[in-house]
């Protein structure tokens, strides 16, 4: 149903390798000069919270994503998501990225400022969404936080068609979607600089450990029908541990504090973004 759907688009959004499909979702609403919520009506999807963890949505990608050209690049987010799911069955929602404080569990993603950069159509990528994907092993930098003009993390997807947000129009997935400026006007904090500001060989290995793993997911053509006897297995609480890191390992904003880089923006106390709205 959901691809019959899509097969009656023209122009809809070839998928990037990794996209998430809350970005693929986002571009391709763009695509037909639609707004989100007339977008997925017209898939004939309910409007989700979070459509990265939507089971259904993913599911209807996961069986049939193969199928369709244009949706291949979501495989890895549906391989992903379809772990997440059965981990937080075993309390691992804390596995996505949240920005700290209370109230703040909006489906936040952190980005690489280079990666948004170098993109001809920018997309974001499923494994940013992940609270311990914290580099770009492509760009060797950290991953942003937050938009550096509002201090609030990208939260996808967004009606691109009329987002007009204080400050600036919003053009594509490099602008921030609440104030419309430029995610990527500041340069990456590398990896290099990270180990300046205290991120120790150990931390380091760490964060490639985790990452591997996450990437050994993506690529694992797991369904959500057989990951559970996978993951049995190997039992649910190490395959959840396994995402972990000490919360002592800093991020790109702590990083360019102790860098004297640029002070950044803290996040309003108060989320401002209407979920309705999007
Ligand atoms: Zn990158
Ligand atoms: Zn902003």
């Amino acid at each position: 149903m959901l691809l019959t759907k899509v097969r009656q688009l023209a122009y809809v959004p070839t998928a990037a390798q990794g996209e998430s499909p809350s970005s693929w979702i986002t571009r391709a609403a763009l695509s037909q000069g639609v707004r989100i919520r007339a977008f997925t009506n017209f898939l004939g999807w309910k409007f989700a919270y979070d459509w990265d963890q939507d089971i259904l949505f993913t599911r209807a990608f996961g069986h049939e994503v193969a199928t369709m050209p244009e949706l291949v690049g979501l495989s890895e987010a549906t391989n992903l998501i379809s772990a997440l799911l059965v981990a937080r069955a075993f309390r691992g929602s804390h596995l996505l990225y949240r920005s700290s404080g209370a109230g703040r569990s909006a489906p936040f993603s952190r980005y690489c400022v280079e990666c948004l950069e170098e993109a001809v159509s920018p997309f974001f990528r499923v494994q940013w969404r992940f609270q311990n994907w914290r580099y770009c092993p492509k760009h060797e930098c950290l991953l942003e936080d937050a938009c550096p003009s509002c201090g609030i993390p990208p939260c996808l997807p967004i009606s691109m068609m009329c987002a007009k947000r204080q400050g600036g129009i919003l053009r594509s997935l490099k602008h921030c979607g609440k104030c419309g400026l430029l995610l990527t006007k500041l340069a990456p904090v590398t990896l290099q600089q990270a180990r300046l500001a205290g991120i120790s060989d150990a931390d380091l290995a760490t964060m490639q450990r985790v990452q591997a793993h996450i990437e050994e997911i993506s690529h694992s053509g797991s369904s959500d029908a057989d990951l559970p006897h996978r993951m049995s297995a190997r039992k649910p609480e190490v395959f959840v541990e396994s995402f972990s890191m000490p919360s002592t390992i800093i991020d790109a904003t702590q990083a360019r504090r102790r860098l004297g880089l640029l002070p950044p923006v803290a996040m309003p106390a108060v989320y401002p973004y209407p979920v309705a709205d999007r």
